[in-house]
């Protein structure tokens, strides 16, 4: 049985990313999880803290976690890229070569942790998982995939900070994304009280 450290990668150099980052923000979690969420890149909170989705995209983000009956400590969550992308001292999306340098730990994620199904949040952790370009037509829809799991691909949460709309979409594809994974048979929690943010006008 593996344990949580063969999946802490450490030193990796192979993106300049290494360069400016406080630390690699690893992947975190369940190691049994049926359920993985992949995100883009750490940003000043993640690379501070070491753990992903923190800040106000990190509310949004427990809030679909909240939403579908599920937690942190029942899905693995880990990111494209780990370590931050800075333009001067601001946050940037990852470039195409560091997302590629990386993909090798998102796999291993993959194969080592196994989940059924691998919600990808954002384009380009959706791209990196899939090899296609087809995010927007994709989202909140299942999507076969040559790394394993299933992939049902998500806005990233930090897209919803300022855009009602978006989240009320983002309702509709958790409604969408929650009976798919009971029909899989995943576990969650059925509690009428669920934090629901996203399905309110
Ligand atoms: S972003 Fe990934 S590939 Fe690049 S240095 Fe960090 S861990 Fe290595």
């Amino acid at each position: 049985m593996y344990e949580l450290a063969s999946l802490e990668v450490k030193d990796c150099q192979r993106c300049d990313l290494w360069k400016t980052r406080t630390q690699i923000v690893n992947g975190s979690g369940n190691l049994r999880a049926a359920v993985m969420f992949t995100g883009e890149a750490p940003g000043k909170m993640e690379d501070l803290r070491g753990i992903g989705f923190q800040g106000q995209a990190g509310k949004l983000f427990d809030a679909i976690l909240s939403h579908l009956g599920l937690t942190r400590q029942t899905i693995w969550l880990n990111n494209a890229v780990r370590c931050r992308p800075l333009a001067g001292r601001k946050n940037r999306p990852p470039r195409t070569e560091e997302v590629t340098a990386c993909r090798p730990w998102l796999i291993q994620d993959t194969e080592n942790i196994g989940p059924r199904v691998m919600v990808t949040m954002g384009r380009i952790a959706y791209e990196s998982v899939s090899g296609r370009d087809d995010f927007q037509a994709k989202r909140g829809t299942i999507v076969q995939s040559s790394v394993g799991p299933t992939l049902f691909p998500l806005f990233h949460p930090a897209y919803l900070i300022y855009r009602r709309s978006a989240r009320l979409v983002m309702c509709h594809d958790l409604q969408k994304l929650g009976h798919y994974l009971d029909e899989m048979g995943i576990e969650r929690e059925k509690h009428a009280d669920r934090e629901n943010i996203f399905c309110v006008p």
